[in-house]
């Protein structure tokens, strides 16, 4: 899942965004609680049921981005779904955006639909892509005590994607402009 959050406290899950170190601490273990029980909330029918795939947006095409990645990174071993989620409208200006999440019950991907914009470049939509793509061989595990939803081989993985760096500054500078989207 890749979440950011802009605003006073920048939440253990933003600095996982940011630099790909994720912190030990009690906020980023209430991130996680937070957003499992958004994925449980629904059975993996009530989740397809509700969502009919929307991987074809007006600027992005999803699904092209994830064949594509699946063959240049995984050796098309990544079998899941892949959708645009929907808009949910919202009373106050939001804090924070879900750009992705991997829901591995239902095999699915969602990529938030604030990312089909023109200014959006490819390289950040297939780095959130691959990002989930990767929770899809990387299930999360427990260490001792705790869950680790970023392993170290995750991580490793993860900066093979040659834009890495560039998606990341993209994040940086652009962060506001999705949250007004
Ligand atoms: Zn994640």
């Amino acid at each position: 899942m890749v979440r950011a959050k802009s605003g006073r406290s920048e939440s253990a899950a933003r600095r996982y965004v940011l630099c790909g170190v994720p912190k030990s601490s009690a906020a980023l273990d209430r991130f996680i609680e937070e957003n499992r029980a958004f994925i449980r909330r629904r059975s993996p029918a009530a989740l397809r049921g509700k969502l009919p795939l929307n991987p074809h947006g007006r600027h992005h095409d999803l699904s092209c981005i994830f064949r594509a990645l699946n063959r240049r990174y995984s050796r098309d071993r990544v079998r899941a779904h892949i959708t645009f989620g929907p808009w949910v409208s919202r009373r106050r200006p939001r804090k924070s955006i879900k750009m992705g999440s991997y829901c591995g019950e239902a095999r699915l991907i969602r990529i938030h639909p604030a990312l089909d914009r023109p200014y959006v470049p490819r390289y950040f939509l297939e780095w959130i892509v691959f990002h989930e793509m990767l929770h899809h061989l990387y299930p999360a595990r427990r260490r001792g005590e705790r869950r680790s939803i970023h392993p170290p081989e995750f991580q490793a993985h993860e900066r093979r994607f040659r834009d890495f760096e560039r998606a990341r500054r993209w994040e940086e500078r652009n962060l506001e402009s999705l949250l007004r989207a």
